[in-house]
């Protein structure tokens, strides 16, 4: 059984503030800093370079991979961790599109994330052999998927909205087509159960700064499947995914198994706080995480329609087609968020007019929920949002 009041108590979360953006950057464990500090002090400090062997720096990226395969279903040894989310949808894509020579089409939907689309489109202008990106409404995926699709890159969970798309069914379906699947866990892993054996899963990325609270720039993952982990090559052949790198040989030749999609040297301090960060969860069952972040999501739903009804649910209201967060659409939603933030409150907003609200039980309770729906409360019905002074829009919203 998950303790959630003894994972709460894990996390600074400042005085007077209720965190619902942990769908973006999740909060500080509170034992990150000892632990950051170790890997400083007596870790870069006094073993110096040694450290790569003697404090294991080498075999980090692999070893937390396996601390996050758990969470997200995948067989150990087949998530390793490296580089941004960005980089590991490019280096799947690219082993992807190789394992379907025939064909040319990339099907995504319109709610993936831009940057899945924008590395797609890089990739095929690089490898300028006439791919096509084709972009579908999510509803449309199933149909979409036909014998001309080499593979398909899905987001499980809308970044804007938390609909969730079926991955066993897509993935299912895929594979009757013939294509391969690349699965996109930004806003999954460490949110809700998955189970990537399971449902036969290709390939899967994924960020660990959100749900998974490593801190800002913590590295990312990928995973492969057995069926491919030795033949799928690495686009980006870097040294570190070279089966002997220390070898220093002149022509590449890629590692045994996920070690080949390592690219360079690994983010060591990072890594030190993503140890820390997975501690927390090692004791966390997801369906136990899953069911209290539906109780806790249809409370706020309930509560906010209740009291705002200028706010329009944008999340599935079946909470079995919606990720941890729940989103409303407000015309003036980046004002709105802004004078909620200035109350306590912080959400955040997403183009055109999404407040995004993560709902993540490791920390947040029903207590947290009823003072933030209040909060929100005043903010629309005292138009506490209308003030020149949050309209103004930051670099980062
Ligand atoms: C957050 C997110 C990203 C961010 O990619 P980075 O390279 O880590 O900045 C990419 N894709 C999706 C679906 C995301 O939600």
């Amino acid at each position: 059984m998950s303790d959630f009041a003894a994972t709460k108590a894990m996390f600074h979360l400042p005085e007077g503030v209720i965190y619902l953006d942990g769908n973006s950057l999740g909060p500080l464990p509170k034992a990150a800093g000892a632990r950051m500090e170790r890997a400083m002090r007596d870790e870069w400090g006094e073993m110096l370079i040694t450290g790569w062997n003697k404090a294991g720096w080498m075999a980090q990226p692999a070893e937390l991979g396996d601390r996050i395969a758990r969470l997200i279903g995948a067989e150990p040894g087949h998530v390793m961790l490296g580089d941004t989310l960005s980089i590991k949808v490019y280096q799947a894509l690219a082993a992807a599109l190789e394992m379907r020579p025939e064909r040319r089409v990339i099907l995504s939907d319109s709610g993936n994330f831009p940057s899945d689309l924008y590395m797609a489109e890089g990739l095929i202008g690089a490898l300028d052999r006439g791919y096509e990106l084709r972009v579908v409404a999510p509803e449309e995926v199933a149909d979409a998927i036909n014998p001309d699709v080499a593979v398909t890159l899905l987001t499980e969970v809308d970044y804007r909205t938390g609909r969730m798309h079926d991955m066993a069914a897509l993935t299912a379906r895929a594979h009757d087509a013939g294509a391969l699947t690349i699965w996109d866990l930004a806003h999954s892993a460490g949110a809700v159960p998955v189970d990537l054996a399971g449902v036969d899963a290709d390939f899967a990325v994924g960020c660990t700064y959100k749900f998974l609270n490593g801190g800002p720039g913590a590295p990312a993952f990928i995973y492969v499947a057995p069926r491919y982990a030795d033949h799928a090559r690495p686009a980006l052949s870097g040294w570190l995914g070279h089966a002997a790198p220390f070898d220093f040989e002149q022509v590449y030749r890629a590692g045994e198994g996920l070690a080949r999609m390592r690219v360079g040297t690994p983010p060591v301090l990072a890594m030190a706080a993503l140890d820390s960060a997975l501690d927390i969860w090692d004791g966390v069952d997801m369906k136990a995480l899953r069911t209290r972040a539906q109780t806790l999501s249809e409370r706020f739903i309930a509560s906010v329609e209740d009291s705002c009804p200028m706010l329009e649910l944008a999340s599935p209201r079946d909470p079995e087609a919606r990720g941890s967060q729940v989103s409303f659409r407000f015309a003036q939603g980046y004002a709105a968020m802004q004078a909620c933030i200035a109350q306590g409150v912080i959400g955040d907003f997403r183009a055109p007019d999404i407040m995004r609200f993560g709902i993540t039980p490791l920390y947040i309770d029903a207590g947290d929920i009823d003072r933030a729906a209040a909060v929100i409360a005043r903010v629309m019905q005292d138009r506490l949002w209308d003030d020149p002074a949050y309209q103004a829009r930051s670099a980062v919203t």
